[in-house]
């Protein structure tokens, strides 16, 4: 099969434009042709690609892939110099047996509510209606019948953290053969529910049981694959909210049965959603008391300024709490601030310095704090992940340092240059730090964490704080949405048609 693959990715945050402006082209890691292989032996969503056209010995046409982090709404320009050049590559490359793409569902554009969709009918004019066209997705797209009726085959992970993104990226290309044979004849219904959820691991119920409703209704005969969207929340958008998509094997009425059956659970159980929002101070308290009753370490995550959901990663609010707590044996991983991890660079290990760190690009995510640090490790902010989720894809987060409060010996923050959440334990290793000897990890991120950390944390506690990526969802108003939505107005309502 010759296959031509690319994608454009990026989970947008209408919110983040007040914190950063729009997203440019300069945000982008854009690979095109073999610059793509450097995917290959990753956990991503091209990792399995690539991997999957080996093994079946698939001609893979790779044409441009661009991702970035998750922040404001792409700029039109910088996306339709994008797509243009995918457009015009994945022509360029015909004849081909199918394109697979990598895309998120919660991509928007200035002008454009629906990145995917439109990328969807740009790249299906130049290849017609009979080349099978199939996307990967986020478990946080907002997913619409616009992109149903653009792909051939979505394909959603079912995990969060996404740790099942190499096999969706396997699946995707495996299928190509399955489409062209007719053996999958795929027919999806896409069923939207009005529900902004606030983050929701998959590891526990009641989005554990969902996704294991899906897994079972997918072994039922007819239905190809089956999954539940959560939607992204902090996004401002017509169809913002979360959606079950469930393909079968041209049987739209089984389709739409068990996508409704799926869509009336996650309604039903919608409050349990809703997760306890604790204080920065709380949460601290709490993570000293069990790591003085069992031990360390305990991992707080600070889940409001998680920059995988496009937040500025400089939020002092946790940071402040903790430095006022003081506990013993704790670090914490990582500030975004480019210009104090010059400045350590630059005084060097050993060095003293007074910083002002943080809280530099909104009043929402606080002040900037005042600190004397002892700067006592510096990196290039380069390291390969080993969590499940990111195996093998090397991190970039430019210079870094450690730096400690109250002296050589005192709590342990690490500063970085690029914005990332945490994802595993590799960040702290590149610092000359062992997790394993703290009784408190505080880190931020929302729930990607928890691939790289469930194992060797004693516990795991959330703290909530002004962000914007706070679990109170209800803190932002969604006047575009297409109607109510649970929890921000009452009057949502869902039920079987
Ligand atoms: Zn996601």
């Amino acid at each position: 099969m010759r296959i031509a693959i690319g994608g454009i990715v990026h989970e947008t945050n209408t919110y983040a434009v007040e914190s950063f402006g729009m997203t440019g082209l300069d945000s982008f890691d854009v690979r095109r042709g073999n610059e793509i292989h450097g995917y290959a032996g990753t956990r991503t969503f091209v990792g399995g690609m690539l991997a999957a056209g080996d093994a079946n010995g698939d001609e893979l046409v790779p044409v441009l892939h661009a991702s970035a982090q998750p922040s404001g709404t792409v700029e039109a320009s910088a996306y339709q110099q994008m797509r243009d050049e995918l457009v015009e590559g994945i022509s360029a490359a015909l004849p081909v047996d199918a394109v697979v793409l990598d895309t998120h569902g919660a991509g928007i554009v200035d002008g454009i509510d629906d990145l995917e969709a439109d990328l969807g009918a740009a790249i299906r004019l130049v290849i017609g209606a009979d080349v099978p066209l199939i996307t990967t997705l986020d478990l946080h797209g907002s997913i619409t019948n616009e992109m149903n009726e653009v792909f051939d085959l979505m394909l959603g992970v079912y995990d969060y953290p996404h740790v099942d993104m190499f096999e969706r990226g396997v699946e995707a290309i495996d299928a190509v053969p399955k489409l062209l044979l007719g053996d999958w004849k795929p027919t999806t219904h896409v069923e939207r529910l009005p529900l902004l959820l606030p983050t929701a691991t998959t590891d526990i119920a009641p989005a554990g049981d969902i996704r294991q409703m899906c897994l079972d209704f997918q072994e039922e005969p007819g239905v190809l694959r089956c999954a539940f969207f959560h939607g992204f929340p902090f996004t401002d958008i017509p169809q913002a909210g979360a959606s079950v998509v469930v393909t079968t094997h041209d049987d739209p009425a089984l389709a739409r049965s068990v996508a409704q059956q799926i869509a009336s659970q996650v309604w039903g159980r919608r409050e349990e959603f809703r997760l306890e929002s604790l204080s920065p101070e709380i949460a601290i308290s709490q993570a000293v008391r069990v790591a003085s009753d069992q031990g360390g370490p305990v991992v707080v995550n600070d889940t409001a300024d998680n920059p995988g959901g496009g937040s500025p990663g400089d939020a002092t609010h946790v940071l402040r709490a903790l430095i006022e707590a003081a506990p013993e044996r704790t670090c914490f991983g990582f500030v975004y601030d480019p210009a104090v991890a010059k400045q350590a660079t630059k005084a060097g290990p050993g060095a003293t310095i007074s910083v002002s760190l943080g809280g530099k690009h909104d009043e929402l995510h606080g002040a900037p704090l005042k600190l004397d640090v002892y700067v006592k490790t510096l990196s290039d902010g380069r390291f390969v992940y080993t969590s499940p989720m990111l195996a093998g894809l090397v991190a970039r987060y430019g210079p870094m340092a450690r730096l400690q409060v109250g002296g050589r010996g005192g709590l342990d923050i690490l500063v970085g240059s690029e914005r990332s959440q945490v994802f595993d334990e590799e960040v702290f290793a590149l610092h000359g730090i062992d997790v394993r000897d703290y009784d408190l990890v505080v880190l931020k991120s929302s729930q990607h964490f928890r691939a790289g950390f469930s194992e060797l944390a004693t516990e795991i506690i959330a703290a909530d704080s002004p962000g914007l990526t706070t679990l109170r969802v209800e803190n932002f108003e969604h006047p575009r949405v297409d109607g109510p939505r649970w929890p921000t107005d009452a009057a949502a309502d869902w039920s079987v048609t």
